[in-house]
């Protein structure tokens, strides 16, 4: 038993990343750059399984590098012919909600790249879940050039107006290099 349990292979562990699914060509370099160091790191890339936008790049770089990639993709985008088919696994889900859930299963932390309105929803939705004690998972922004000063902005204005606490402010962090979001999450 215990040379079974000894041979059995190790999960790589999981990290999230979520960012936009449209393109960008100041973005792509970050997003490639960040799969790749995922790959290097022996982490397991998980995100939401499109072929597209910044989501694309941060899986090519995660595949060229040799590394596993974890799509997570609802059944209506896939009809859009957006799911990426080069991946180790691409796991088809009934809906957002689901997705949400299952990228969090899969991974030990998230790491948020420049994004929309989908990227925000679920950076919020973890960091939302780590206050109400449903998961102790890091999130960070990986933010090397001020994309989310707006945001940091408005976080500092809802504590000031007494609306955040400074503890729930604290969990919203980010960093300015894909190493130091990696040590955040794999910390
Ligand atoms: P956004 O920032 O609005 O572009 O949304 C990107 C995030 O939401 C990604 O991290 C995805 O998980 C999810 N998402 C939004 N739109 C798509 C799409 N067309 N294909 C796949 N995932 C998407």
């Amino acid at each position: 038993m215990a040379s079974a349990v000894a041979t059995m292979h190790a999960e790589p562990p999981g990290i999230c990343v979520f960012c936009a699914s449209a393109p960008s060509a100041r973005y792509a370099p970050l997003a490639r750059g960040l799969g790749a160091a995922i790959a290097r790191r022996g982490a397991r890339l998980v995100y939401g399984g499109a072929s597209v936008g910044l989501m694309g790049e941060v899986a090519a770089g995660a595949l060229e590098a040799g590394g596993e990639v974890w799509g997570v993709l609802p059944e209506g985008l896939r009809s859009r012919e957006i799911g990426h088919l080069g991946l180790t696994r691409l796991e088809i889900v009934p809906d957002m909600a689901t997705r949400k859930a299952r990228m969090d299963e899969l991974s030990r932390g998230f790491v948020v790249l420049p994004g929309g309105y989908g990227t925000l929803d679920e950076w919020f939705e973890m960091l939302t879940a780590q206050l109400l004690r449903l998961h102790d998972k890091p999130s960070v922004a990986l933010d090397p050039d001020g994309y989310f000063d707006g945001l940091f902005a408005w976080a500092d204005r809802a504590v000031s107006e007494g609306l955040l606490a400074t503890g729930p402010r604290a969990t919203l962090r980010r960093v300015a290099t894909v190493e130091a979001a990696l040590d955040e999450v794999l910390a």
